[in-house]
């Protein structure tokens, strides 16, 4: 069947049609430019650019993809982690469509979309595979097996900040526009990532730790007061502290767990200097890598349907259509209703 993507879990709504793996169409709206001037997302402006912006964006996905909504043969949404009100309006539409069209819902926790994301342009994911989620809220080592199946081993976290927190809050002390993570990405490609002495935190086991770096960078920035700030040389230097401890941790597990496939996926792969170190290091270390294109990185409704896809695909039970939301879902497994062992 084809599989409708629903994500309304922070500031993008997002619809996707996946069917077989492949990816038909995905539309994304951001209420990005509405919580810049705050510096941050404002939960309640949120929420309503989702209901503004739901319908819109599943129409132009299934325009893209030359469908009608009764081609849809099942809903995938986001239920969690994520805003409450915003992952409620997300819940509400796709309840109503599936309802409408008579077919199953699917709740899908966002973490796994954002794994998932990658086989919309790589293929299927090999079994184990390492996957390092860098995103606004979450720096993750897990090793994943079947996507649908198995549960998701977590081998470490960030014990602080993430790794898109990190550079958000950064970016803010520079004086940067929101968000701050592609902002920092841009001015580093004019900077000498060498110029500041940034500290590489590197906590035992697959841990991770950003919050020193980001008041070592903040204390860097201050101690300029009344002079000019060469944000470019920060920036630069901030990302490869980021990048550096990133994909060591990550190739180190890898090597450890003897897993010959790195998926880097979140906000954060879309960074430029983490994409290019990973190419460095896995090629150095003999492990294949893989990250998704640029305009998967981020939420994507397109990433849920993929999850939905391999559901649908597995047998998994759908989801009642009373299904509630949980916006501190944890991530043991891709789905709400997970297919039972065999
Ligand atoms: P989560 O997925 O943890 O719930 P989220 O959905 O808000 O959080 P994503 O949409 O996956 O996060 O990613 C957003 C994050 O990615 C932000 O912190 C943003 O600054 C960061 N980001 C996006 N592009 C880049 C880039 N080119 N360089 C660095 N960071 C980036
Ligand atoms: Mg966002
Ligand atoms: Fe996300």
């Amino acid at each position: 069947p084809i599989v409708l993507g629903i994500e309304s879990s922070c500031d993008e709504t997002g619809a996707g049609l996946v069917r077989d793996g492949r990816l038909l169409a995905h539309a994304v709206a951001s209420s990005m430019d509405e919580h810049a001037r705050y510096g941050g997302v404002v939960p309640e402006i949120a929420s309503r650019s989702h209901l503004h912006s739901l319908r819109p964006v599943v129409r132009r996905a299934l325009d893209e993809a030359g469908l009608r909504l009764a081609d849809v043969g099942a809903v995938a949404v986001t239920t969690g982690p994520g805003l409450s009100g915003a992952l409620q309006v997300g819940l509400a539409g796709a309840k109503g469509i599936a309802y409408a069209l008579g077919v199953p819902l699917y709740g899908v926790h966002h973490l796994a979309g954002h794994v998932a994301a990658d086989t919309l342009e790589h293929g299927p994911l090999p079994d184990p595979c390492m996957v390092l989620i860098v995103s606004g809220g979450h720096t993750s080592l897990l090793l994943v097996r079947d996507l649908a199946r198995d549960p998701i081993v977590h081998l470490g976290d960030t014990l602080d900040d993430a790794a898109g927190e990190c550079f958000d809050k950064v970016a803010r002390v520079f004086g940067l526009p929101y968000p701050g993570g592609p902002a920092i990405d841009r001015v580093a490609r004019d900077g000498d990532a060498r110029a500041v002495a940034l500290p590489r935190p590197l906590p035992r086991s697959h841990d991770f730790s950003f919050s020193g770096l980001k008041t070592a960078a903040a204390r860097w920035a201050e101690g300029h007061a009344g002079r000019a700030l060469p944000v470019a040389d920060g920036a630069a230097s901030l990302q490869e502290a980021v990048a550096d401890v990133l994909t060591r941790k990550a190739v180190a597990a890898c090597a450890e767990h003897g897993v010959g496939t790195l998926v880097v996926v979140g906000g954060v792969a879309a960074n430029s200097r983490v994409r290019s170190l990973a190419e460095e290091r896995c090629r150095a270390a003999g492990i294949e890598l893989r990250v998704p294109p640029l305009k998967l990185c981020t939420d994507n409704g397109a990433m849920i349907a993929a999850v939905g896809d391999l559901l649908v695909r597995a047998g998994a039970e759908p989801a009642p259509l009373d299904v509630s939301i949980d916006p501190s879902a944890p991530l043991e497994y891709a789905a709400l209703h997970p297919v039972a062992a065999a």
